[in-house]
């Protein structure tokens, strides 16, 4: 698939301002064009050891926070979507900056939540550390040397969002898929 340019206004649906939140965090790609602002806490993070996360940021897992589209708030930059496997086979659309071409988030097909829930690449945030995994997954291709931290739920290959993610969570996702329609898969 052709990288496809689109500004950050046709990225994701429309700020809806009629909610302020406060800055949870900044952070940007490596060249520096792109800047994004995040608006709250995720409702998960995601660390992903399956092979095919592994294989496309060439590293030992992938740390994706799931957010609502419309809490991360493109600051500067233009961004291009590339579409890529995912283990589902429905594959993911990773937005990344036009310059550096470093991956920001991406749009997971299988979510059924178009282009309102991002998957935040949180290597890119100015300080990580503020969203630090929830759960492991797929850890059945987990590299032998990586250490997981004690006490972090961790699923051979996917969970049950249901009993995993906080009370909190689920009520987001509910207005989430209000919104979009379709259930979450
Ligand atoms: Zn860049
Ligand atoms: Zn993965």
């Amino acid at each position: 698939m052709n990288p496809q340019s689109v500004t950050p206004s046709e990225v994701g649906p429309a700020e809806e301002d009629t909610i302020s939140y406060e800055a949870f965090g900044e952070g940007g790609c490596a060249c520096g064009a792109v800047r994004y602002r995040v608006r709250s806490a995720p409702m998960i993070v995601h660390a992903c050891h399956c092979r095919l996360c592994q294989k496309q940021t060439g590293s030992s897992n992938a740390v994706n926070a799931l957010i609502e589209a419309d809490r991360i708030v493109v600051l500067a930059g233009t961004i291009e979507e590339t579409l890529l496997e995912t283990p589902s086979g429905r594959g993911q659309r990773i937005a990344r900056c036009t310059s550096c071409k470093v991956a920001l988030w991406s749009n997971y097909l299988i979510t059924n939540q178009g282009d309102h829930l991002r998957f935040l690449r949180v290597g890119t945030l100015d300080d990580p550390s503020i969203m630090p995994p929830d759960v492991h997954i797929f850890i059945e291709s987990q590299q032998p040397w990586y250490m997981r931290a004690p006490g972090v739920a961790a699923a051979e290959g996917i969970y049950r969002h249901k009993t995993t993610w906080s009370k909190d969570s689920l009520n987001r996702l509910k207005q989430l898929t209000r919104k979009t329609g379709f259930p979450f898969k």
